[in-house]
């Protein structure tokens, strides 16, 4: 499958303070002369036999210097046949940039796709050590490609076998071992070892992560992660087995993994609510080999706050009848299909404007704030028609003290959208609904200030930002 780009490049205009900061960059070979970021596709050029740095610098009018810290070259006489090389922008071509590195990028592979040096990136950042790169927090980098996108560093892993030798791995792939060492930032071919992972160099479209043992892959499909995001993860390791994993916050917020199989992997939704902690979570996946167990992959990554505001509700609040429903509602939350029944973007539910956004605080009554606004309210009039936004199964259709008339429809892979304050229902629970088809009508039940229809969508239980889902097709 394709997935989603995994990182996210923030926009970046070129103001009077980087400049200058940018002048002061000692090593910088060539001053931009055009503050306008131009962006193009990075080139490279595969080294053919009897080029050197300079036939190849010259061929694309660019300097041998330039040629030589793109692609981090200190002897420019030991070219390889087959070494692939960062053609370096040409003047005024250099784009700074934020990027927010992934899982398994380290310092060498977001150089590589920026053409920038490590030392460069740690030096920008006043980082001291590579290990200071934390998958999701924003990084400066120079790009030296011409372009604030990063370039592909593609590649698939390799665990070296008791035995192997740099000359028969390079053979296995059709590779030279001088291709090989140049990936891996190997001095020779004695430094190998049993189990070390190497980097095999390819033209795959699959962008390589420097994840330990045999993971192939683990990713997320978007990136930075805020409040309120819903977050698909893919995994895949080089052995069959089941998945199993979890995500843990600072202050113990824990959300249970359930992976499903997808491609060569496995794939599951994360919600991360309103309430979920900012700053830095863990993330562990393991599975159960067929054979052996497999390795634990652990990492961390930033949730970022989203900025929720407050809303103040003139009317008293029951909290125990609200800690009853919501315990009541979890367990059929979390009893959702494991497969998923969408098959496109969700379609809006109601023809209507919102009166309350999603993610705000929420104080009834002026008293104290230990709740969000788990979903999206708009305005309607006792009988506005309300349509499911996919495919999916009633699971709910009741009365409830604080939601009033209630509907509840599971998508599958954890997903269910809520339809509070009713007037009617159109479907009976066990009903199969699609897209668009009308399941409902709006009303004023339960606890509510005026006729409106609260809508909420929760994966695995966690109320995330509905929008999300009008905006882009999941996973
Ligand atoms: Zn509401």
């Amino acid at each position: 499958m394709r997935r989603v780009l995994f990182v996210l490049v923030f926009g970046f205009s070129l103001s009077a303070l980087p400049m200058l900061a940018f002048a002061q960059t000692d090593d910088a070979p060539t001053q931009p002369t055009d503050p306008t970021p131009v962006e193009f596709v990075p080139r490279y050029h595969t080294v053919a036999e009897g080029e050197s740095l300079y036939f190849i610098a010259t061929f694309y009018g660019v300097t041998q210097e330039s040629m030589q810290i793109a692609n981090n070259i200190a002897d420019p006489t030991l070219l390889f046949v087959g070494q692939q090389l960062l053609i370096p922008a040409a003047d005024g071509e250099i784009v700074p940039t934020n990027y927010a590195a992934s899982f398994g990028e380290d310092i060498d592979i977001i150089a590589e796709k920026f053409g920038a040096t490590p030392q460069e990136i740690l030096r920008e950042n006043h980082l001291l050590s590579p290990s200071s790169i934390v998958g999701g927090r924003p990084i400066r980098v120079f790009s030296r490609t011409g372009s604030s996108t990063p370039a592909d560093a593609p590649g698939l892993p390799h665990v070296v076998q008791a035995g192997e030798t740099l000359a028969n791995i390079a053979a296995r792939y059709g590779l030279t071992a001088a291709a090989i060492m140049q990936a891996n930032d190997l001095q020779d071919g004695l430094s190998l070892y049993t189990g070390m992972r190497l980097r095999i160099p390819t033209f795959t479209e699959d962008d390589y992560a420097d994840i330990p043992g045999l993971w192939q892959d683990v990713r997320f499909n978007n990136f930075p992660i805020r409040q309120g995001d819903t977050v698909a993860l893919y995994i895949e390791y080089l052995e069959p087995g089941t998945p199993f994993g979890r995500m843990t916050s600072a202050s113990g917020e824990l959300i249970p993994l359930r992976f499903i199989p997808e491609g060569d992997g496995y794939t599951t939704l994360i919600g991360f609510d309103a309430f979920a902690q900012p700053g830095e979570w863990k993330l562990v996946v393991g599975g159960e080999g067929d054979a052996r167990p497999w390795d634990l992959f652990e990492t961390e990554f930033v949730v970022a706050s989203a900025g929720f505001g407050t809303q103040y509700i003139p009317i008293a609040d029951d909290v125990e009848l609200r800690n009853t429903e919501n315990t009541f509602l979890n367990t059929i939350f979390i009893d959702s299909n494991p497969e998923p029944y969408w098959t496109d973007v969700f379609r809006i539910p109601i023809t209507g404007s919102v009166s309350a956004g999603y993610g705000d605080a929420r104080s009834y009554d002026n008293g104290p704030i230990y709740a969000f606004h788990s979903g999206i309210d708009f305005r309607g009039n006792i009988g506005t028609p309300i349509y499911s936004p996919a495919e999916g199964i009633v699971v709910f259709a009741d009365e409830l003290g604080l939601r009033g008339n209630a509907l509840i429809v599971d998508h599958g892979m954890g997903v269910m959208t809520g339809y509070y304050h009713l007037n009617s229902f159109d479907v009976a629970v066990g009903d199969t609904v699609e897209p668009l088809q009308q399941i409902a009508t709006g009303g004023d039940t339960g606890l509510s200030t005026g006729p409106h229809l609260h809508w909420d969508l929760r994966v695995w239980g966690k109320a995330v930002h509905p929008t999300r889902w009008l905006e882009r097709l999941f996973p």
